[in-house]
This record gives structure tokens, sequence and C-alpha cells, in this order.
């Protein structure tokens, strides 16, 4: 630590070096330390089954990084990132050989959906015509003055309700799975508010910025943002936990991609108690189990457009994923879990030796959980994919508990670290003016527990890197 930079950032997720790479653009000599062996936090990948599979540890999915304005102001293709877009976004297959599935234009899947067709196209088509106006407000912090707001208020009367309520007034199946799958990421059971608007927004960024993986894994990203930074003058010190603040070099400003958690712990006596028992009262959510597979071959989907998808929603009816998702929220784990999957070898061959394909999964549970949930997930794929099993090579399984031994950020196997509950949308994580900056003059909350949340998007580091500049006298880069 014998440099003197202007600023330093704890932590190299996506948002702390976004973070960083905003304030290197506007000038600042930047140092990041990260606890871990490499840079990247829940955007890596590596060689967790065999030799010769790659698989991403945590994010693997992309809608939100196409979509940011951050990354969309990164220029990730000029640094060797391709983003690839499987033929349909995401599918949820059905008993029976049955699947939804949200592919190509908002024609194009209404178009699938028969009767519920015509209902779609209302409720999703107005959507994705403003996408580019309301994406980038639903990724900035929800207090702000909307630039758009007729077209928010829009968003906002179906995106405050809970899914279970918009699904509801589907007639099929198909058409009320496709959003319940979408909003389960939340995390959340179906009938809390705000889960509309969750999966409202995923489901307009399949026909908008695409749900994208990256050729070669996540961790490509995270090479390209590690490289930018560098180019400026930055450095990244990898294996240097930060336990408390004077571990530091003195800096102008302090960035911490870390848990409100984590940032009572390193801050210490310095906090005043009001800030420090409004990061107690932070909700962290339920916890992640997750499976990563080698396979013989693809997975034998019944239904035809899950042989196409880059993410899989596995859990069948409205009714299952609800009942999964409640379940988990009353501290149970379910026997029929809600399982997201994703399948990158549908357009990256990259990923696996040829003929063969790696898989990735993961259900809730929650929080704290040691459970191992790898008999179940592939109980739930078997059901759609009769003799999934048999290509089973090999696999290798985190518990919610080694998530977050994993990474300190995934309190009780957290991964968006901190719960998506109507409070901690709009105060997120406490009640602040700038909820980027802490009761500590210079320093700053940079991690998904700050707007808009998780997700691997940069923009609460972009937005912590903002209000520090601006804290600093300099200009920063917009929305
Ligand atoms: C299993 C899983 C699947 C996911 N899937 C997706 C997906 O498909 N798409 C998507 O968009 N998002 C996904 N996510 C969420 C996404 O990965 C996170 O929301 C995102 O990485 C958050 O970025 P961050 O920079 O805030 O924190 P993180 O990425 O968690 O990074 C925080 C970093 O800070 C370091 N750190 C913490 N404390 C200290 C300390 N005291 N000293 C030094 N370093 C410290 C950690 O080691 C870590 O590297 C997934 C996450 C998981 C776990």
């Amino acid at each position: 630590m014998s440099r003197s930079p202007d600023a330093v950032v704890v932590g190299s997720g996506p948002n702390g070096l976004a973070a960083a790479v905003t304030l290197a653009r506007a000038g600042l000599v930047v140092d990041v330390f990260e606890g871990a062996e490499e840079p990247g936090g829940g955007c890596r990948s590596s060689e967790l089954t065999q030799p010769g599979f790659t698989h991403d540890i945590c994010s693997a999915v992309h809608p939100l990084a196409a979509a940011s304005p951050f990354f969309l102001g990164a220029n990730l293709a000029g640094r060797g990132v391709r983003l690839l877009y499987p033929k349909v976004a995401f599918a949820h297959p059905l008993d029976g050989g049955r699947a939804a599935a949200a592919a190509g234009s908002v024609e194009e899947t209404a178009a699938s959906l028969g009767p519920d067709g015509p209902r779609y196209r209302r409720l999703v088509g107005p959507l994705v015509r403003d996408a580019d106006d309301i994406v980038p407000e639903l990724l900035a912090p929800l207090r702000s003055v909307p630039s758009h707001p007729v077209r928010m208020a829009r968003f906002g009367l179906q995106g405050l309700q809970p899914v279970a309520a918009i699904a509801g007034r589907f007639e099929t199946d198909e058409g009320k799975a496709i959003l319940a799958g979408a909003a389960a990421h939340a995390m959340l059971p179906l009938n809390t508010p705000l889960t509309g608007g969750i999966g409202l927004l995923f489901t307009l960024l399949a026909h908008s910025a695409g749900w994208p993986v990256a050729e070669g894994g996540s961790g490509a990203i995270t090479a390209a943002l590690v490289r930018q930074l560098e180019e400026l003058g930055g450095t990244v010190t990898t294996a240097c936990t930060i336990n408390d603040l004077d571990e530091l070099p003195h800096a102008r400003a302090i960035l911490l991609d870390i848990s409100p958690r984590s940032f009572a712990g390193i801050a210490g006596d310095r906090l005043p108690r009001r800030h420090a028992r409004g990061l107690e009262r932070f909700r962290y959510g339920s916890g992640a189990c997750k499976v990563d597979f080698a396979l013989d071959g693809p997975v034998p989907w019944q239904a035809e457009p899950c042989q196409q998808a880059g993410t899989v929603h596995v859990a069948g009816t409205l009714a299952e994923v609800a009942a999964a998702e409640s379940e988990v929220a009353a501290g149970r784990h379910p026997e029929r879990p809600y399982c997201l999957i994703a399948q990158p070898g549908v357009v990256d061959q990259t990923r696996a030796p040829a003929g063969k394909q790696t898989l990735w999964a993961y259900c809730h549970v929650p929080s704290g959980s040691d459970v191992n949930m790898a008999d179940r997930i592939e109980a739930q794929i078997e059901r759609f994919a009769p003799g999934f099993r048999d290509l089973i090579l090999a696999r290798s399984v985190m518990t919610a508990l080694d998530m977050q031994r994993h990474n300190p950020n995934y309190v009780g196997g957290d991964i968006n670290c901190g719960a998506a509950t109507l409070r901690q949308t709009v105060f997120r994580p406490s009640v602040r003016w700038n909820e980027y900056r802490t009761a500590l003059p210079g320093v700053y909350l940079c991690s998904a527990a700050t707007p808009p949340g998780g997700g691997v998007h940069g923009m609460c580091g972009m937005g912590a890197a903002n209000a520090a500049l601006a804290d600093l006298g300099l200009s920063g880069q917009g929305r």
C-alpha cells in the first residue's frame, strides 16, 4: 500500500469495478482492494467440475448488463467481450411437453400464447416500446425525479402490484407461468407488492436488450473492466481483505462494495449510533443453493423452446412457483423448488469440450441454509427432461452457507445483498438523503445493498462514484 491514491475501493465485484472505472475516468488515481484471490465478486468463471468445463460461479445471464447505462458506456465489445444472445431468452416448461417462452419480438411471443396473446401484447408491448426511457430510470435510485414521469407511471401502475395479481389475469398455464417465472427472480412470495415490477422488467428486457451470456464465461466482463481500470492508471490488489477502515491508505474518497453488515464492522465506533442502527435494520433476503453440472450432452427437454433457451425457469405452473417461493419465505425447503437454469452452451461452444455441455442451476432456500438441494433440483429438471440424470458427468454444489463463505456480501446466501422489499427498494440500505453517502464524510457504499440492488449492471457503483465526484466538485458519468 505504498501508493497514494485519490480514491480507494474495497471489493471488486461489478459495482466496485464500475465505481473505480467511473472515478478513474474523471481523472482520479484509484486503487481497488479485493479480499478474494481474484477480482470479480459475483462475476467470475472457473472450471468447477472437470478440466475443460468453464462454469459461471455466480452470475451467468446478463439482461441487466446489456441494458445498463454504465455498461453501455464501458465499451465492453471494444475490450473483447462478446455477448451472445440465445434465440429464446427464457423458457418455462409445463407438464405434458408444453412450455411458455419469451423469444424474439412481443408479437412473436404473443402469437405463441394462444388466447393470452392479446393480453400479453397489451401488457408488455407499451413497456418494450418505452424501454429506452424506463429501464435507465429503473436502474437508478427510484427517489430521483423521473425524466419520463408518464411512462414511469404506466410501468408503476402494473409494477407495484404482486405478480400473482397480474399473472392471475391470464387464462392459460403458459400465460400465467411466463410472468411468474420471471418475477420469481425477486426471491419473494409472489403475492408481495413489486414482484409484478420485477417480472415485467425481466420480461420487457427479453424483447429489448435480450438475455445474453458472455462468451467464455462471465469472468470476461470482469477482465474487461479490470483492463479498463488499469489503462486509466488504476490498480487491483487481490487477497487483501479489509477489516478496518484504518487499513486503507489515505484517500479523498473511500467506496465500499461490501454489505451494510460488513460496513458496520469495519467502521466500528466511528459510526454514529443512529446510522449504525439503520444498518442493523437492513433485511437480507432468502439464500440460494447452486449446482453446476458437467453434462455428456444437451439437456433433453421435452418442450422444444427449452432446447434453445439460454435460461429456463423450472417449477411448473404459477401455483407451483408461488407455493415453492412461499415455502422458502416461511423458512422451509420446498420438495419441488423453483429452479433457475442457465444453459450457455446453446450459444457458446467454448464452455465445454465438443459434444459436452455445462449447466448452471440454483434454487431459493431459507437464509443461512446448509441444505444441499442438488437432488431436488435434478428431480425438477428430470420432470421436464427425462433422461437428464443419465447425462451427468460431474457436479459441484454450493449451499447458501457456502455462498456466504465464498463472498461475505452474500449474507446468509442472499445473492442480492438485501431483500427487494418495497421499503428497501425506495430506501436502500437505510433512510438517507443520498443512498450512497454514509454518515462518515468521504465514505460511500457502492454494493448491491444500494440502489438499484442486485444484478450485474454496475449502476450501484456508478451512482456511488457520481456522489463522491459531486462531493469533490468533479463531474461524473450521466445515467
Ligand atoms: C449464484 C448467483 C447467481 C447470480 N446470477 C445472476 C445473473 O445471472 N445475472 C445477474 O445480473 N446477476 C446475478 N447474480 C447477482 C450478481 O452476481 C450480484 O448482484 C452482483 O455481483 C453484485 O455486485 P457487487 O459488486 O455489488 O458485489 P459482489 O459481486 O458480491 O462483489 C463484492 C466483492 O467485494 C469483496 N469484499 C467483500 N468484503 C470485502 C472486504 N472486507 N475486503 C475486501 N474485499 C471484500 C468480495 O470478495 C467480492 O469480490 C447472481 C449471484 C449469485 C451468487
